[in-house]
């Protein structure tokens, strides 16, 4: 790999995100014995931690796996082969969901706005009720969405989806990918009435990848006792039996595990507003971000207001420009990596992430690097994007206690 001998690398794509130096330290610590004495304190710590993350009581497994493989074990442990799930199409991350799915053999129904135009939105809850009203012989079993679709920049409204799976008065389950909103967008497990909240560790939790959850909730538990789909690797049930004491079934990723008690400390802080403060910051970088977009003269590829990202913003380049050209020139310049267009929005945006780790400023010279290379490939800009986005950072100041 490069060696950069001339300052750091942007990495600014929408996770991995950058991973502070603090948690690299704790993270360099020696591997310990995962059926040793010391491990059991390390497992209850981040095994508590992370039920305050994603704001449960109920447990939350950890699997050392991306987040790919949370994704299957929600579906293994609850569903039967055969069974009906509803899938909603917000991007590219929820068609990849709807085909692993389909591959373990579940009937999905893949509902959402035509075309591109669902890619540009956040879930329309009405939808899903709708679509449970009328299977009234509840032939339907789980209600799948994605939270914050990263493939575009749209964070759905999960609230609304729960409401709207009440008021049809189905008894569907309710499972929702939150593998890059988790811990930089509000999330709540419980309040939300969420059965399965999947995650991942490389994108608000400001890990390296590797690890990956399933945050339960009772009724998950009790479907998991009755459902048919094969698992051992996925399995809950001796995962939750072994977690009680602090141990895993199998070895657990243990440098990963001390860098996940660091990051919650480090979230949960009193001092910077805890999590409440992290979802804060994150909402106004997303407003500084879009700030400059609007100022170059361009679209964002989320156009709902009320479901921009405090994630990553997507930024569509103008017709005749093919934006991946765009990101290797800025790549190659200035050395900033960027989050390409996928599926559907290949070539027609790039994304710019402001997850896990980030300040003003870093955010200042991930839009300087986009402004000079769109500049460079021959955009016509409207405007200085830079301008905007320094009005907006230095004319909106973080409350004191949430600037860190
Ligand atoms: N779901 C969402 C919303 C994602 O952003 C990603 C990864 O970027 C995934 C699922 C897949 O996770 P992984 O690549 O960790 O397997």
């Amino acid at each position: 790999l490069d060696y950069h001998p001339t300052g750091r690398h942007f990495l600014q794509i929408p996770g991995p995100s950058p991973v502070p130096d603090r948690i690299l330290r704790a993270m360099s610590l020696p591997t310990i014995d995962h059926r040793g004495p010391e491990f059991g304190e390390l497992g209850l710590r981040v095994l508590k931690g992370i039920q305050k993350i994603f704001q449960t009581k109920h447990p939350v497994v950890i699997y050392p796996a991306s987040g790919t493989g949370a994704w299957e074990a929600a579906l293994a442990n609850t569903l039967s082969p055969g069974d009906q799930v509803l899938m909603y199409e917000t991007g590219h991350f929820a068609s990849l969901w709807n085909k692993l799915a389909t591959r373990l053999q579940l009937k999905t129904e893949f509902i959402g706005l035509p075309g591109v135009e669902g890619w540009r939105r956040g879930v329309q809850a009405h939808m899903i009720e709708e679509r449970l009203k009328a299977d009234t012989a509840h032939a339907i079993k789980a209600v799948c969405v994605v939270h914050n679709e990263t493939s575009t920049g749209a964070t759905s409204n999960i609230l609304a989806v729960r409401k709207a799976i009440d008021a049809a008065k189905h008894p569907a389950l309710l499972l929702v990918d939150s593998i890059s909103g988790l811990a930089s967008a509000e999330y709540k497990h419980d309040e939300w009435g969420v059965d399965v909240t999947i995650s991942g560790s490389q994108k608000g939790l400001m890990l390296p990848p590797g690890i990956s959850f399933n945050a339960l909730s009772p009724k998950a538990i009790e479907a998991s006792k009755s459902s048919k789909l094969p698992k051992s690797f996925w399995a809950w049930d001796e995962m939750l039996d072994i977690n009680k004491t602090g141990y895993f079934p199998y070895t657990p990723n243990t440098n990963l595990l001390y860098g996940l008690a660091e990051a919650c400390d480090m979230l949960l802080d009193p001092a910077h507003g805890g999590l409440e403060g992290t979802f804060a910051r994150h909402v106004r970088w997303g407003e500084g971000v879009r700030a400059a977009v609007k100022a170059w003269g361009l679209e964002t590829q989320c156009i709902e207001a009320t479901s921009h990202s405090p994630v990553l913003t997507g930024v569509v380049t103008p017709e005749g420009v093919d934006a991946d050209a765009v990101r290797k020139l800025i790549y190659e310049r200035f050395d900033l990596s960027l989050g390409t267009g996928l599926g559907k929005v290949k070539g027609r945006m790039f994304r710019i992430g402001h997850l896990g780790d980030c300040n003003d400023l870093t955010l200042m010279a991930a839009l300087s690097g986009c402004e000079m290379g769109m500049k460079l490939a021959g955009i016509k800009l409207a405007g200085s994007g830079v301008a905007a986005a320094m009005d907006y950072f230095a004319g909106h100041p973080a409350p004191v206690d949430l600037q860190k």
